[in-house]
């Protein structure tokens, strides 16, 4: 691990239009080790279910744990790090543009311009112009973190995907992630290519807390929304002075929407390369390609409704063990992880959709 320490001959500046006093967001993923901000860890879970219209497991995880961070904990912790340091300095406003001039990287913010020796870029200005072949589907999804009178979860066992809830919008699931016997986050998840009308999110939560967690009094306590884009399309790693870090660097995996370690990941590569080597250049940003071809597959085959994502999910967790299937979603499978996932999954489909993407 790099220790932000190594670079305090560099002068950092920080640049968001928004304070991060909110708890805007909370992120999910999985290690098998504490990571580098395990003190921020809100919740973990060894045990996690998997559910769809006609098979249920209880996944025992281990040596993973499936962890949540509340994004305002997150904030608060790197910003007590980076008030550490003299060298960070932070500017709250609005950037207009990113650019490169005279071998130098160039921030525009408001009336201010900004030069650097480099920029790393998190801010997705627009949607990228799409060229054929790649495909652009959305992960939508609204949550509830919900509280009850009475005791109702099981604070030691998440539910990492339950597709018993309604497909007739595409690809659904819903999420629980219980934080005591009577208060957990329940989300309602899509991966399609439109969103819904607004009321459409409450029903879909009101309609699965209702009849898969047969609860009928509950008090809403707080609301998440949010919409990552699971696309294929080749978000250009470094433009000149700028490398693009975060979703705007390509690092959601598009055939699952998680981004949150594929960044860690990342962003320690660039610090390393920084630190060894001077630059912030790496080889490969996106991780091995072949993963790239496996996701283009997957959205190939949910974009053109080959094959229900329900069935697609059920087959890779009722023919896998989980630990298998998180290092695949991870990108960090062996080739024979793939031919055993690849495997478990229909041929034909699966074949003709991999063979579209030559
Ligand atoms: C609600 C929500 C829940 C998520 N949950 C998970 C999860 O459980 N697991 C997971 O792996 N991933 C999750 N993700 C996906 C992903 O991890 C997050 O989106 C993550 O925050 C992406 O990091 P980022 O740095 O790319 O973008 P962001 O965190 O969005 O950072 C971009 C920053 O740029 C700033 N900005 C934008 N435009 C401008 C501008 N013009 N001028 C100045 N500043 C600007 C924003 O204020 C923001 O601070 C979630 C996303 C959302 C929205």
């Amino acid at each position: 691990m790099i220790h932000a320490g190594q670079l305090s001959n560099k002068k950092i500046l920080i640049v968001d239009k928004d304070q991060k006093q909110k708890n805007d967001r909370t992120w999910s993923f999985w290690e098998t080790k504490p990571g580098i901000f395990e003190e921020v860890v809100y919740r973990k879970w060894k045990h996690t279910w998997f559910h769809s219209a006609d098979f249920s497991r209880l996944l025992d995880l281990s040596p993973y744990e499936y962890k949540m961070i509340r994004g305002i904990d997150f904030y608060q912790y790197c910003f007590t790090i980076i008030q550490q340091h003299p060298n960070f300095e932070i500017k709250y406003g609005d950037i207009q543009l990113i650019t490169n001039e005279d071998n130098l990287a160039v921030v525009q913010l408001n009336d201010e311009k900004i030069t650097a020796e480099y920029i790393f870029n998190s801010i997705l200005f627009e949607k990228p112009a799409l060229k054929d072949k790649d495909y652009y589907l959305l992960q939508h999804f609204k949550g509830w973190i919900i509280e009850t009178d009475t005791p109702v979860f099981n604070p030691s066992e998440a539910t990492l995907m339950d597709f018993r809830t309604g497909q007739q919008h595409g690809t659904t699931f819903v999420y629980v992630k219980p934080f005591s016997a009577t208060k957990a986050l329940v989300e309602y998840t899509l991966f399609t290519e439109k969103l819904l009308e607004p009321s459409q999110y409450d029903i879909g939560l009101k309609d699965f807390i209702q009849r898969f967690l047969k609860i009928e009094l509950y008090k809403i306590t707080e609301e998440e929304v949010g919409i990552i884009p699971m696309t294929n399309y080749k978000f250009p790693a470094v433009d000149g002075r700028i490398v693009n870090i975060g979703t705007a660097g390509g690092q959601t995996k598009a055939s699952s929407g998680y981004t949150f370690r594929f960044i860690q990941k990342h962003s320690a590569r660039i610090v390393d390369n920084l630190v060894k080597r001077g630059n912030p250049f790496i080889a490969l940003p996106g991780g091995p390609r072949r993963f790239k071809f496996y996701d283009s597959t997957l959205l190939h085959i949910l974009k053109h409704n080959k094959l229900p994502g329900d069935k697609i999910f059920t087959r890779l967790f009722k023919k896998n063990k989980p630990q298998q299937v998180l290092r695949f979603l991870d990108n960090e499978s062996s080739l024979s992880d793939e031919l055993k996932i690849i495997s478990s999954l229909p041929t034909l489909p699966f074949l003709k959709a991999a063979l579209k993407q030559f």
